[in-house]
C-alpha cells in the first residue's frame, strides 16, 4: 500500500487554459486559442472535492491567465474563503496596463479573502509581456497584500528582464545574441529550472543539452505522479499530478475513488507504465505498437520525451489518460505538424506568436 499518496500541499485549480501569452515554456500548452472556462458550479465542486483530504494544503487559482475572467476569479476567492481554504492567485500581469485598474482588482480580491498573489516574471514571459506591466503588478500587489502576500516567480529574473527595454517585449534570441548560446542556455534554462514538458522541449530545447531517448531509460515517474506536492484540477475534471500537462491520473469529481485506486496500486495503464518505467517505457510500447519514431535531435529532458511519445499515441488512439484533448491539437505545437507523417521538429522552430500586447 502507498501511504499518503496523492496528498498535494499546493493544489492549482486551472479555471481555463486560455492565456494571452502562449509562452514557449508553458507546460500546459496554454494560449488564446483555448476558449472554455470552468463554470461557477464546477469551481465550487472542485474546491469542495478537496474536503476528501485531511492534510494541510493550499489552493492557487490559475490558468491560463485567471484575470481574463475576473468575475469567476473573484467568486473562486470568495468560495475558498467560505470553505476556509488558504488561497493564492497566479497571474502573468499581461493585463496590468492601468494603475487604478490593477489597484482596484487587487483590493477587491483582498476584501474577498485573498491571502496572496503570485506574479510570474521570467525572460520567457517577457517575450510576450512588457516587463513594465510586471513591475506595475508587483508595486500594486505590495500595496494590497504586503511583502508576505506578494510572491514573484522568479525574483532573480527581475534583473534579467531589465537588461532590455522594459516597455517592450524581448525575444529570447536577444539573450543568445548578447551572451552566446551556452551562457544564455545556463542562464535561461538552468536558471529557471525549466521542466522540459509542454512546449518547452520543442521551443527551447536548443538552450540545453539534448540526449537520445536511451539516456532516459530507468528514469521512472513514481515520485512525480504518486507523491507530487504540487498538482492540479482542471475545468474538464482532469486530476493532473505535478506539472504533467496533458496527462490525467483520473477524474477529480471521483476523488475518493482515485485515492482508493492509488492506495491499492490500481493505475490507468499509461500512468502505470510511467510510474514503473518512465517515458522510456512508454516509448518502447509506442514504438512496438504504434510505430513511434525517435527525434533525431534528441530530447531536452525526460518530460520532452514523454510529451513527444504521448503526442504520437494520441494521434493513433483514444487514451483516457491523454487529456485534455486540446493539449494535443497539432496547431498548438512548434514544428512537427504531423507525427503520423514522421516530420522532424526543427531545433529552433518558433512557435506561432499570438497576441502581442
Ligand atoms: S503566462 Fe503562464 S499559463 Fe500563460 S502561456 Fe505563459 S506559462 Fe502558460
Ligand atoms: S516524464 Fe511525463 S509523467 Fe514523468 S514527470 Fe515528466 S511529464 Fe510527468
Amino acid at each position: 500500500m502507498y501511504q499518503n499518496s496523492l496528498c498535494p500541499t499546493d493544489l492549482g485549480i486551472i479555471m481555463s487554459y486560455q492565456c494571452q501569452c502562449a509562452c514557449k515554456h508553458c507546460l500546459y500548452n496554454c494560449g488564446p486559442h483555448w476558449k472554455e472556462w470552468m463554470s461557477l458550479q464546477t469551481l465550487r465542486e472542485a474546491l469542495q472535492a478537496t474536503r476528501n483530504w485531511h492534510h494541510r494544503f493550499q489552493v492557487h487559482l490559475t490558468g491560463g491567465e485567471p484575470f481574463l475572467n475576473f468575475s469567476l476569479l473573484l467568486e473562486g476567492v470568495r468560495l475558498a474563503a467560505e470553505l476556509d481554504i488558504p488561497c493564492y492567485v497566479e497571474t502573468n500581469a499581461g493585463w496590468c496596463l492601468h494603475e487604478d485598474d490593477v489597484a482596484a482588482k487587487f483590493a477587491t480580491l483582498r476584501e474577498a479573502g485573498l491571502n496572496a498573489i503570485l506574479i510570474s516574471c521570467s525572460p520567457f514571459h517577457a517575450e510576450k509581456i512588457p516587463p513594465a506591466r510586471t513591475f506595475l503588478a508587483i508595486r500594486k500587489a505590495l500595496d494590497a497584500f504586503g511583502q508576505q502576500g506578494t510572491i514573484v516567480y522568479l525574483p532573480h529574473c527581475l534583473e534579467q528582464v531589465q537588461l532590455f527595454d522594459v516597455g517592450k517585449t524581448t525575444p529570447i534570441e536577444r539573450y543568445v545574441e548578447r551572451f552566446g548560446l551556452k551562457h544564455a542556455g545556463r542562464m535561461l534554462w538552468d536558471g529557471y529550472s525549466i521542466i522540459s514538458g509542454g512546449r518547452s522541449g520543442y521551443a527551447l530545447g536548443h538552450l540545453t543539452h539534448r540526449r537520445p531517448a536511451a539516456a532516459f531509460k530507468g528514469q521512472n515517474c513514481f515520485l512525480e505522479i504518486v507523491y507530487a506536492h504540487h498538482s492540479h484540477f482542471d475545468l474538464y475534471g482532469n486530476y493532473i499530478s505535478w506539472f504533467c500537462g496533458g496527462l490525467t491520473i483520473g477524474d477529480w469529481h471521483n476523488l475518493p475513488q482515485v485515492l482508493d485506486d492509488f492506495r491499492a496500486r490500481r493505475f490507468p495503464p499509461l500512468v502505470d507504465t510511467l510510474i514503473r518505467c518512465g517515458p522510456f517505457g512508454l516509448l518502447e510500447m509506442a514504438r512496438a505498437e504504434y510505430g513511434y519514431q525517435e527525434l533525431d535531435e534528441g530530447y531536452a529532458g525526460k518530460c520532452h520525451l514523454c510529451v513527444d511519445v504521448r503526442r504520437c499515441l494520441h494521434q493513433r488512439e483514444k487514451f483516457v489518460e491523454l487529456q485534455p484533448g486540446g493539449f494535443y491539437e497539432d496547431a498548438l505545437w512548434p514544428g512537427r505538424q504531423s507525427l503520423a507523417q514522421g516530420d522532424a521538429v526543427g531545433p529552433n522552430d518558433p512557435i506561432q506568436d499570438t497576441k502581442k500586447e
